[in-house]
């Protein structure tokens, strides 16, 4: 399988009258083709800072890239010229975002909108083109696409809107598609419709898949991979069967722990306790040491590097699980205590 996307290293700041925060903290993933990626965490983790600087869109100022390589089929975006960057982010990579009603122009209309894509990009004709963007539209299930190809926006259901945004994404076949909570503005059973025809085009065209959402139900189907970020870093990353059967890290543990489960019935739910840092004032050691319920001394001090989750501890294959917690073991062993 090819490396699509692999992110290193990547650190943004953001400059505020209070001082300099660390957005992003040395953030590194990777994304194959025909792969989705989930990232997964709180908001305000830096989840979309990431993928806003992948995906050259970064407001800046007041954030800023101070390090880190950004390679897209092995070629860093950070570094080369102002127009391949262009070319590439332009037909290469596309992003899909949580609210269509402001990604999307409000006054043209949406098979306008979509064979616009068609003309520029394609240099189709315009006839060629308003077939392509009803064929598009038909193709993301909205119901009688040729007549709705001439409404606007806002004429759509959220729902309706989204997929709207994922044929936008999707008209010029993209390696490699960004998805920033793209269902959480919708109610539980729209979410899972549109989910359902982001995984579907994203099997048909191969295309590489990161999906950000704070919403770990969203990707239990989805995801081949995940990765948790917290206070602007990773904290675990693993296969998305490991990582909700046997979670490295107390603060997947705990977001796993917090999931309403149809066979828990009545259970209480447990929630993390505290709220997640000021980035301004990261905590010492351990980013998770005043939520975290094992935390020891050492966690005060030390900050955790990202261990390597190893074989004998799991399932999986060598060097793919990951934990940024000095217990990871133990927090393993307690699990599997339980569980015995
Ligand atoms: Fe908790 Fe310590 Fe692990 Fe951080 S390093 S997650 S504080 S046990
Ligand atoms: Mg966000």
């Amino acid at each position: 399988m090819s490396r699509l996307l692999e992110v290193c290293d990547l650190r943004v700041e953001f400059r505020t009258r209070d001082g300099v925060a660390e957005a992003v903290g040395g953030v590194s993933y990777a994304v194959d083709a025909g792969q989705t990626l989930a990232v997964l965490g709180e908001s305000g983790s830096g989840k979309s800072v990431t993928a806003q600087a992948v995906m050259g869109i970064l407001d800046s100022p007041p954030g800023r890239i101070t390090g880190g390589q950004v390679l897209f089929q092995g070629r860093d975006l950070l570094t080369m010229g102002a127009e391949e960057r262009r070319r590439i982010r332009g037909a290469a990579m596309a992003m899909i975002f949580q609210d269509a009603l402001s990604a999307l122009n409000p006054v043209v209309p949406v098979g306008a909108q979509l064979a616009e894509m068609y003309e520029v990009h394609r240099g189709m004709s315009r006839k060629d083109a308003r077939r392509r963007a009803v064929e598009l539209m038909e193709r993301v299930r909205i119901p009688a696409a040729a007549q709705r190809a001439g409404d606007h926006p806002h004429q759509f259901s959220g729902g309706m809107r989204q997929r709207i945004m994922i044929a936008m994404a999707m008209a010029l076949e993209p390696d490699l598609i960004i998805a920033d909570e793209p269902t959480t503005a919708l109610d539980v059973t729209v979410q899972a419709q549109v989910m359902e025809v982001l995984a579907e085009l994203r099997r048909e065209y191969a295309m590489g898949l990161v999906l950000i959402t704070h919403d770990l139900g969203v990707v239990a189907d989805v995801a081949d991979t995940i990765a948790v970020m917290y206070a602007g870093r990773i904290v675990e990353t693993a296969p998305v069967r490991d990582l909700y059967r046997r979670p490295a890290h107390p603060y997947t543990r705990g977001l796993l722990d917090s999931v309403p489960r149809v066979d828990h019935r009545g259970e209480r739910l447990y929630a993390i306790k505290g709220a997640p840092p000021n980035p301004l004032a990261l905590p010492s050691g351990c980013p998770f040491h005043p939520r975290c319920p094992r935390a020891q001394e050492v966690c005060r001090v030390e900050r955790p590097p990202l261990y390597e989750v190893t074989a004998a501890a799991g399932t999986g294959s060598p060097g793919a699980r990951t934990s940024a917690c000095h217990f990871w073991k133990d927090e393993l062993d307690a699990l599997d205590a339980v569980n015995a």
